[in-house]
C-alpha cells in the first residue's frame, strides 16, 4: 500500500503544481498584468489548465485509486490516507467521466461568452449574449448528461462546488428557510429605513487599507504567508498552504466598503492558512465545499465584524483612523448604518437579511432552465417577475437584472449560487457551537480578542481540509446536521433590536 500511495502522492503533486502556477498566472491577470498581455496569459493559462486535467484523469490514477480503497477501508474514517483517497476518488470521478474536448471547447466558449458579456452589460443588450447563453445551457446539460442516473441534471453541477448535495435538499432547506426570512424581511422593511449617510464620506484609501489590515491581522490571518492587493473583484487566492492570499477594492467615498471585503476575503484566507500543513500539494489541501467556504468569509464580516460587540472595541480605533467623518458619529448611528437592511437590486451590495432571497431566485431559475421549465428567451422576463414576487421591485433594466452576474456568462448554468446562502446558514452554526465550547467569545470579541474563536473554527473546521465532505464536517464541528435554525436565531436577535421588531411568530 505504501508505494502505492507514494506513486499517487507523487502524481497528485504534479497536478497540483500546474494548478497553482495557473493560480499565480490568473492573480497577476487581476491585480498588475498591463492590458499588453491578456492575450497570451489566456492562452498560458489554458495550456497549463490542459496539462493538469490531462495528467488528473490519466487511467494509472485510477488504477492507483482501485488499489488503494480497499486497503484505506480498513482504516479509521477519520484517518488522512484514507481522507486522501476518498477526496481524490471524488474529483477524479467528476473529472475523468468528463471528455477533454468537451473541456476545452467549453473553456473557449466561456471565455467568449465572458468577454461578450463585459460589452453587452453596459450596453444593456441581453440579445447579444442570448445565443452564447443558450450554448451555455446545452453545455450545462451536456455536462450533466455524462453522470447518468442524477435525480436532477442541477445535481451533478452542485456536486462541483457544494458535493453531496442534490438540487431536492437544496430546495427544501431554502423553502425552510424562505418561509422563515420573509416575515422577518416584512418586519424591518415596515420600518423606517436606517441611515448610512454617515458611511458615505471621503476616506483616504491609505488609511482604509491600512485599517483593513490591522484588523485582520488581529483576526489571525498570518501575513508571513500572505498578502493583500487591489483588484476590481475581490477574491482569496492560493498558491501553496504557505502563501494564501486576499484582494481588495477601495472607495474613497465609502468609510467601510473596502474593509468589509477584506475582513471576508480574510475569512476565506483563514480556512485555506489553517489547514494542515501535511496536506500540502494534495485534493485535501483545501476547503471541503463553497458552502463551508462561504460560511467562513460570512462568519468573520458579518456575525463578527458587523456585530455590536467588534464595533465596541473597534469603533474608537475606526474613529481615530477617520476623525473628520466619523469623530461626531455615536456608535450607535454607525452600527446601525453598517447593518441597512432594504430590498435591493444588486445581489453583491444586498444586506445579510435579504441576500438570501436573491439567491433563491438564481437557484430556482437555474434548476428550471436546467429541467426544461425556463427557455433562455424567457429569462429576462421570467428574472422580472420574480423579482417583483420576492423583493417587490420593479426591475428597470436587464444590465441590474438578469445580466447584473458574471456566474452564467463566464461558467455552466448551474450549482454556482446556492454556496452563498449555505455560507449563511452555516456560518452561524459553527459559530453558535464555538460559542457552546466557549461561552466567553463574545465577551472577547467585545475586547479585541480573536484567537479563542480562531482556535476553535481551526481544530474543528480549517485543519480538516477536504478530508470530509461538508456533511460530514458540520456533524462532527456542531454535533448535528445543517440547521437553519441557529441562522433564524441569530438574525432575530440582531435584528430585533435593531429594528424595534415586534415578534415575527415565523421568526423563533
Ligand atoms: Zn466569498
Amino acid at each position: 500500500m505504501k508505494a502505492s500511495l507514494d506513486e499517487l502522492k507523487r502524481r497528485l503533486l504534479e497536478v497540483n503544481d500546474l494548478q497553482m502556477a495557473t493560480a499565480v498566472l490568473r492573480w497577476d491577470q487581476t491585480t498588475y498584468m498591463p492590458p499588453g498581455g491578456a492575450e497570451a496569459r489566456g492562452r498560458q493559462m489554458a495550456t497549463l489548465s490542459r496539462l493538469a486535467h490531462e495528467k488528473f484523469t490519466d487511467q494509472e490514477i485510477g488504477k492507483l485509486l482501485d488499489r488503494l480503497e480497499p486497503e484505506t477501508a480498513k482504516l479509521p474514517f477519520d484517518s488522512d490516507e484514507a481522507g486522501l483517497v476518498r477526496a481524490t476518488r471524488r474529483e477524479y470521478d467528476q473529472a475523468a467521466r468528463v471528455p477533454a474536448a468537451f473541456i476545452s471547447e467549453l473553456n473557449e466558449h466561456c471565455a467568449h461568452s465572458y468577454q461578450v458579456w463585459t460589452e453587452a452589460r453596459p450596453a444593456n443588450d441581453f440579445a447579444r449574449v442570448r445565443p452564447l447563453l443558450e450554448k451555455t445551457l446545452e453545455m450545462s446539460r451536456e455536462y450533466a448528461g455524462y453522470f447518468p442516473g442524477s435525480e436532477s441534471p442541477a445535481d451533478p453541477l452542485i456536486d462541483l462546488s457544494d458535493y453531496g448535495m442534490k438540487a431536492s435538499d437544496v430546495r427544501r432547506v431554502f423553502g425552510e428557510l424562505r418561509t422563515r426570512l420573509v416575515p422577518i424581511v416584512r418586519a424591518i422593511t415596515a420600518k423606517p429605513p436606517a441611515d448610512d449617510s454617515c458611511l458615505h464620506q471621503h476616506a483616504p484609501e491609505a488609511q482604509q487599507l491600512a485599517f483593513g489590515l490591522e484588523i485582520i491581522r488581529r483576526f489571525g490571518y498570518d501575513f508571513t504567508r500572505g498578502r493583500q492587493d487591489k483588484t476590481h473583484h475581490p477574491f482569496m487566492t492560493k498558491f501553496s498552504l504557505g502563501d494564501v492570499r486576499i484582494t481588495t477594492r477601495v472607495r474613497e467615498d465609502d468609510v467601510t466598503d473596502a474593509l468589509f471585503s477584506t475582513l471576508h476575503e480574510s475569512g476565506h484566507a483563514m480556512y485555506e492558512q489553517g489547514i494542515d500543513r501535511s496536506y500540502e500539494g494534495s485534493p485535501l489541501a483545501s476547503g471541503t465545499s463553497s458552502g463551508v467556504h462561504e460560511s467562513q468569509s460570512r462568519l468573520w464580516e458579518n456575525v463578527v465584524g458587523r456585530s455590536r460587540g467588534f464595533w465596541n472595541y473597534a469603533y474608537p480605533e475606526l474613529q481615530r483612523a477617520f476623525p473628520g467623518p466619523l469623530s461626531k458619529v455615536p456608535l450607535d448611528t454607525f452600527y446601525r448604518a453598517i447593518n441597512k437592511v432594504q430590498r435591493s437590486l444588486i445581489r453583491t451590495d444586498a444586506d445579510e437579511v435579504t441576500y438570501n432571497l436573491h439567491v433563491m431566485l438564481r437557484f430556482d431559475i437555474e434548476v428550471d432552465l436546467l429541467e426544461g421549465r425556463l427557455a433562455i428567451r424567457d429569462l429576462p422576463e421570467a428574472w422580472r417577475a420574480r423579482f417583483e414576487s420576492d423583493l417587490g421591485l420593479a426591475v428597470p433594466d436587464d444590465r441590474d437584472g438578469v445580466l447584473q452576474d458574471v456566474h452564467w456568462y463566464s461558467g455552466l448554468i448551474g450549482g454556482a449560487f446556492q454556496g452563498y446562502t449555505l455560507g449563511n446558514v452555516l456560518g452561524a452554526q459553527f459559530y453558535a457551537a464555538a460559542c457552546r465550547a466557549h461561552p466567553d467569545i463574545p465577551e472577547r470579541i467585545a475586547k479585541g480578542e480573536f484567537a479563542t474563536l480562531h482556535t476553535w473554527l481551526r481544530e474543528n473546521v480549517y485543519r480538516h481540509g477536504a478530508k470530509f465532505t461538508a456533511a460530514e464536517l458540520v456533524q462532527r464541528a456542531t454535533g448535528g446536521p445543517m440547521s437553519i435554525e441557529p441562522y433564524l436565531g441569530y438574525l432575530w436577535d440582531k435584528y430585533q433590536p435593531l429594528y424595534d421588531l415586534e415578534g415575527v411568530a415565523a421568526a423563533r
